[in-house]
């Protein structure tokens, strides 16, 4: 069942739109993380969903209510929000901090009954804070204060906790502490939870839904690895990123590419690699060839192929075919014009077929007018060769020109080694 549900709602402070015509449905239950540049509007789709802001336009639904038009009083015990900053001019004890979430079950005369207590108690408990209950929240630690804000969010008995980039002042244990609460309370409480954050890779491991917001929309919404998908994280950040998925949890995790990787020892100008490459084949190469500083292209490729992707990434100039398509005689010319400026062709460990059979006659057109040919080792031509004996021919005869067979951790050091050597 959804919790929210917004209906073409737009929001302006002042003339210019700050949100357009968004629809979203949130679920009942879901840890949801709202992602995307400074100013796409995170905050203030929190503010409305909280209902401290009401849109001009469309509405905005909790549980079949419109919250513009619930009482404060009730908008407060329904939704625990803990806001970016939370600044305490007098120096309150913890336990009075979290009894605070009480006050909208008060009545007017503010005695705390047995079940008000009950609440607060609980929430001590559910944050870890019973020890420090009283202490002032000014001498708390980065990460207990913030587990007091929640605690206090907590004790409003709420159906929904709004947090505001609730760990961008933590380091990161105290992130991950955060983190790991609000996680235990959606999972063991079904408390849904909508965040805010910066931090994509947080977002990614610990929320079970994330909408990437630009420009006041909602560029993309749904799990983890569908948002998070590279092309989408780039063209709404404007950087170049790498995507990869965590061994362990299976989610997405970004890492920011420098505009051009650099590593110890690279060379300023090295020489010019061409890759034949598919499939995944020429992954390690491409990413070795981008460390070392080394100039390189790919092709021919199918759009859409993993090497295509990787050199995409990388920012590596590739040569591509379409999809499930044999190389045409315009992609085989436009490879060619790459070879002709390349010091060096590498052919990675790829099976050969009537598909790409051209790059291999390319190679053998570049070996003759003397360019240095590297074959990376791996499976014998024979067990790749998927002409009927072709491809082993053309193979030979590349090997009476000169070509190199080179194990692939050899290969940077070689191509260094004849860099160094001129
Ligand atoms: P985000 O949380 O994604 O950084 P915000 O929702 O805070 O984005 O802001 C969206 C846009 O609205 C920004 O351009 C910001 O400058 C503007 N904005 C935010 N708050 C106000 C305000 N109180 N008055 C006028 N403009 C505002």
């Amino acid at each position: 069942m959804s919790l929210y549900e917004l209906k073409e709602v737009s929001f302006s402070y002042e003339k210019e739109p700050v949100l357009k015509d968004l629809q979203l449905e949130i679920r009942e239950g879901s840890f949801l993380g709202l992602l995307g540049p400074n100013g796409s509007g995170k905050t203030t789709l929190l503010r409305l969903l909280s209902g401290a802001l009401s849109p001009q336009k469309g509405n905005v639904f909790f549980k079949g209510q419109e919250v513009s038009l619930m009482e404060p009083a009730e908008r407060a015990r329904a939704m625990g929000v803990v806001p970016q900053e939370f600044n305490l001019d007098f120096p309150f004890v913890l336990e009075e901090v979290v009894a605070m979430g009480r006050y909208p079950y008060l009545p007017w005369w503010g005695a705390l009954g047995a079940m008000d207590q009950e609440k607060i108690e609980e929430a001590l408990y559910i944050t870890g804070l019973e020890r420090l209950r009283k202490r002032t929240i000014n001498r708390l630690s980065g990460g207990e204060r913030q587990r007091g804000v929640i605690a206090r969010a907590l004790a409003q008995d709420p159906q929904v906790l709004l947090l505001d980039e609730p760990v961008s002042n933590l380091d990161i244990r105290y992130q991950q502490e955060v983190f790991e609460l609000l996680a235990r309370l959606n999972h063991d409480r079904d408390l849904t939870i909508i965040l805010v954050s910066h931090d994509l890779n947080l977002a990614a491991q610990y929320c079970s839904e994330l909408a990437l917001l630009s420009q006041g929309s909602i560029k993309a919404m749904g799990s983890p690895k569908k948002v998070l998908e590279a092309g989408l994280v780039e063209s709404t950040y404007g950087v170049a990123v790498e995507v990869a998925e965590n061994a362990l949890t299976g989610r997405p995790q970004v890492s920011l590419l420098p505009h051009r990787a650099r590593a110890a020892g690279e060379i300023e100008n090295g020489p010019w690699v061409h890759v034949i490459g598919g499939g995944g084949s020429a992954q390690q190469i491409l990413y070795g060839l981008k460390r070392w500083g080394f100039r390189a292209s790919l092709g021919v490729v199918n759009a859409g192929d993993t090497d295509a992707e990787v050199a995409r990434r990388l920012d590596i100039p590739r040569v591509l075919e379409a999809p499930f398509s044999a190389i045409s005689a315009g992609a085989r010319e436009a490879n060619e014009k790459y070879i002709e400026q390349a010091d060096f062709l590498l052919i990675a460990d790829v099976p050969f077929g009537g598909g790409n059979m051209a790059n291999l006659e390319l190679a053998l057109e570049a070996a003759r007018r003397g360019c240095r040919v590297l074959r990376i080792k791996g499976k014998s031509i024979e067990e790749r060769d998927y002409t009927g004996g072709s491809a082993a021919w053309l193979w030979e005869v590349l090997g009476s020109l000169g070509a190199i067979d080179i194990e692939l951790e050899e290969v940077f050091n070689h191509l260094k080694g004849g860099v160094e050597s001129e």
